[in-house]
């Protein structure tokens, strides 16, 4: 399994999902992200920061919103020569809809440790938009990551679960509302398909439970049908050991009497590992060190 930040997505270019585009605007405040002034909806579009043919992901977290006159002065630009045309120091650029970054309830620390990845790369003039260099920026920051105390906690407290999946552990459980939320959130975070929902479609204060059940009924995406009817199977075995009621529409009441594990707290639940493709990719970073 490829991690969030470096797998390729399948969606193609012009096909990011409605609700992947609402979230985008919805961040961005239905700003430009380039002149900042407020649009219509009907007026803006998606950019890729890095553009498709310089490499860059087709991605959340290379996804800005843009009005229709900066998307065509854009175009295919590489990201520092259109910064520059815009007077912009590509430096001084947000990294839009990083899920890391972007995320204020993730602890502050792990924020900025990313931030400061992301600056380091630009100031170096390396080329953030090609694959291998975001795959080197996600490398770096994972690697500086398990040195944190918040890393070392979680390396200790879920030491079966590969390692893209535990990195994404403060982001989870800072969406996560209850137990239940936050077991399937694990689940979801194993596949590259499902895992781009987290900090996306699956944000706090939403019932994860209730939007996941509505979109494996709703959606028309047959392999994002088969991940998250798989991440719902491995939720049942997961809450079954546990030995808590599966959610409501599951015939069950929802209840949280498995506590989930805060970042200042300690863990009372170590979710299965999947033994199968899901291999802790932490140890393989480790090893190039
Ligand atoms: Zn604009």
């Amino acid at each position: 399994m490829k991690n969030r930040f470096t797998h390729e997505s399948k969606t193609s270019r012009g096909r990011i999902r409605k609700e992947i585009k609402e979230a985008v605007y919805e961040r961005d405040g239905n700003r430009c992200q380039y002149c900042f002034k407020p649009f219509d909806r009907s007026q803006l579009t998606i950019d890729h920061l890095v553009p498709l043919a310089s490499g860059g992901l087709d991605e959340i977290t290379n996804y800005v919103t843009c009005c229709l006159d900066c998307n065509q002065s854009k175009a295919d630009k590489p990201l520092a020569e259109f910064a520059r045309s815009l007077g912009i120091e590509v430096e001084r650029l947000p990294v839009h809809g990083d899920p890391v970054i972007d995320n204020a309830d993730l602890p502050i620390e792990i924020r900025i440790l990313r931030k400061r990845i992301y600056d380091h790369s630009r100031s170096k003039n390396r080329p953030i938009g090609g694959k291998s260099a975001q795959k080197k920026i996600e490398k770096q920051y994972r690697r500086a990551f398990w040195k944190t105390p918040e890393g070392m906690a979680l390396e200790e407290q879920f030491p079966d679960l590969p390692g893209q999946v535990r990195v994404m552990i403060p982001e989870i459980q800072a969406i996560a509302g209850d137990a239940a939320s936050f077991v399937l959130l694990l689940e979801l975070a194993k596949s590259a398909k499902t895992r781009n929902l987290i900090g996306t479609i699956l944000t706090k204060d939403k019932d994860v439970v209730k939007i996941v059940e509505a979109m494996t009924a709703k959606t028309n995406d047959e392999q994002l049908k088969k991940r998250i009817q798989q991440a719902w199977q491995r939720f049942g075995r997961e809450m079954s050991r546990l030995g808590s009621p599966i959610p409501a529409s599951h015939n069950n009441k929802l209840h949280s009497a498995v506590e989930f594990p805060h970042s200042s707290g300690h863990a009372s639940i170590t979710p299965q590992q999947e033994r199968t493709d899901a291999r802790d990719d932490h140890g393989e970073e480790n090893a190039t060190l």
